[in-house]
């Protein structure tokens, strides 16, 4: 409701400018879901604040629900996320993970799992910058949006390995297909490998890879995949809408 103070824990997916010296702090909260709120003075070198509200920041809050925006009245640090992710690999990473969770979070829609895939992502960026952190972590995103893609037959006629070779991964068919079935992208076995061990909870396996053009592929494949389920919700949103 309007008007009453509440506390939570959240990460800051990212922060804008409002006013003089004022910011909004966009955050994946524990329990409310995506909140957006005001801090006040953020941007004098003497804000009470401090650093505590820079993107990536793990913090625990206590906020004042207004009717459209937030205020922010305390924050302090959970733990120093943001300093160990300042480093620009790992920096460029964390970003990356936290847009996805910035699109995938529903505001005011509680979403503890995410809000919780959201620290422990960054959590592992901030122990090692691994190639596939953020691939893996647009997998798991998927897989818990329900949509964990079929890997192991092709989605068409259900044949594969070692009969069948799957060479392909189709986006809108959600999974692999054969030579004779074929409409998606190119896909090849070594990369099929890597996402097995990712969804086949052989995640560190993944992880423990140098970059490579295997990596990359996984990678590519994975934001496909996140873009076109960011794709297809907003335009099933803008449809809902129009009725
Ligand atoms: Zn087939």
């Amino acid at each position: 409701m309007a008007g009453e103070l509440y506390r939570d824990v959240g990460v800051v997916l990212r922060t804008y400018k409002l006013r003089e010296s004022d910011r909004i702090v966009v955050l994946m909260t524990a329990d409310n879901g995506k909140v957006r709120a005001v801090a006040k003075g953020v941007r004098k070198t003497k804000s009470k604040f401090g650093a505590r509200l820079e993107p990536m920041s793990h913090v625990r809050l206590q906020l004042y629900r207004g009717r459209e925006l937030d205020i922010v009245t305390q924050a302090e640090s959970v733990e120093p996320l943001a300093p160990m992710l300042s480093t620009l690999d790992r920096a460029s990473q964390g970003m990356a993970a936290i847009e996805a969770v910035d699109q995938l979070g529903l505001e005011r829609e509680p979403n503890p799992q995410l809000y919780r895939m959201a620290v422990g992502v960054l959590r592992t960026i901030a122990e090692r910058p691994a190639p596939l952190n953020v691939p893996a972590f647009y997998w798991k995103l998927l897989r818990a949006e329900g949509l964990e893609p079929q890997l192991d037959a092709c989605v068409r006629c259900g044949e594969g390995p070692p009969e069948t070779e799957l060479v392909a991964f189709d986006l809108n068919e959600g999974g692999v297909q054969c030579r004779a079935c074929r409409t998606g992208g190119s896909v090849s076995p070594g990369a099929l490998a890597i996402m097995r061990d990712i969804f086949g909870g052989r995640l560190h396996q993944a992880l423990a890879l140098d970059e490579s053009p295997l990596t990359h592929e996984v990678g590519s494949l994975a934001t496909r995949a996140l873009e076109h389920h960011i794709e297809r919700r907003l335009k099933a949103v803008a449809m809902f809408e129009r009725h």
